[in-house]
């Protein structure tokens, strides 16, 4: 028989463990029981404009919205700022596939992330002129954005060894990898396309080129006319979204710590959008050779958003 003792001591023992975890649960739930304001996109006569830090950020933070918009005949542009030629778990996923042996060559697979881009967008119903690649360097836009670099000093990527963009498809082959490069080429887009509604990973995403891409962004913007609504979807926080693998009967919720500290917007997938989410999701397939069950997680009933102005302000 188990004395009481005994119990008590082992409570005490486990409670410090045990404890975070189950508030966590709690704090999980509380967040997925909490209705969200719900979007109500894309509006009449939007001018969609994305800014994805890699091929695949697109698809994962905002497919259902991208199918919405290509049903609907909404004019889109989805801008690549990287060329993804430097995410290290792609490169040993890759190094342990057959379909890429011989030498190890990151532009190559920049190259094919570029083609899996363009299946995406076509999974999805949109065009390829949808599409635009700047082709920065993977792994490096928080410290372009921070350090700034020059025309004359580029920054040096440690995965290609360019220093400038080395894609002969970017909106500026060659172009330095410096500050000055990358805001030339957001203003550019923008003035072109005119955007109503411009969108890219928010500055608390924790991955350093989402980050960077926000302020970039953000920067990019100011006095560029037209003012287009700027809001943001997340990628990566933590082992968030949660549980991995494909769920679509579930809904996205905002990881719960954050839940309360930004303005969650909820956009409503129906199976159909779903289902070509998961088909864009599908044809990154250098990304899902690496992370599968991450990628999926991404298939939910509904997508999430937040203003930009809440976390600036
Ligand atoms: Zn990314």
């Amino acid at each position: 028989m188990i004395s009481s003792r005994w119990l008590g001591a082992s409570a005490r023992a486990f409670l410090p463990i045990v404890g975070p975890t189950i508030s966590r649960h709690l704090a999980d739930l509380e967040v997925l029981e909490t209705p969200l304001p719900d979007l109500n996109w894309p509006r009449p006569n939007e001018r969609v404009w994305i800014l994805a830090p890699h091929p695949d950020d697109e698809s994962l933070g905002c497919g259902g919205l991208l199918a919405k918009c290509a049903a609907q005949n909404v004019a889109v542009k989805i801008v690549f700022l990287t060329g993804g030629d430097g995410t290290r778990t792609t490169q040993l996923a890759l190094k342990l596939s057959p379909r890429f042996g011989g030498p190890y060559d990151l532009l190559s697979i920049a190259r094919e992330r570029q083609t899996e881009a363009h299946n995406a967008a076509k999974a999805l119903g949109l065009g390829d002129n949808t599409i635009e690649f700047l082709g920065y360097p993977d792994g490096g836009m928080e410290e372009i954005w921070r350090r700034g670099f020059s025309t004359r000093a580029p920054y040096v990527s440690p995965f290609t060894a360019k220093m400038r963009v080395p894609y002969e498809n970017a909106r500026s082959p060659r172009a330095p990898f410096c500050r000055q490069s990358v805001l030339a080429d957001l203003k550019a887009s923008l003035k072109e396309f005119r955007p109503t509604l411009v969108l890219t990973t928010p500055a608390f995403d924790t991955h350093r080129d989402h980050s960077a891409a926000f302020h970039f962004l953000e920067r990019a913007l100011q006095g560029t006319q037209g003012h287009p609504d700027f809001w943001t979807f997340l990628i990566h926080c933590g082992v968030w979204p949660v549980p991995n693998g494909l769920h679509p009967e579930l809904r996205l919720a905002p990881p719960a710590r954050l839940w309360r500290k930004h303005a969650w917007h909820a956009l409503e997938l129906s199976d159909a959008e779903r289902e070509l989410k998961r088909r864009a999701l599908s044809q990154h397939a250098t990304q899902m050779a690496s992370t599968p069950r991450y990628l999926n997680a991404f298939v939910r009933q509904n997508e999430l958003f937040c203003p930009a102005l809440e976390i600036t302000s």
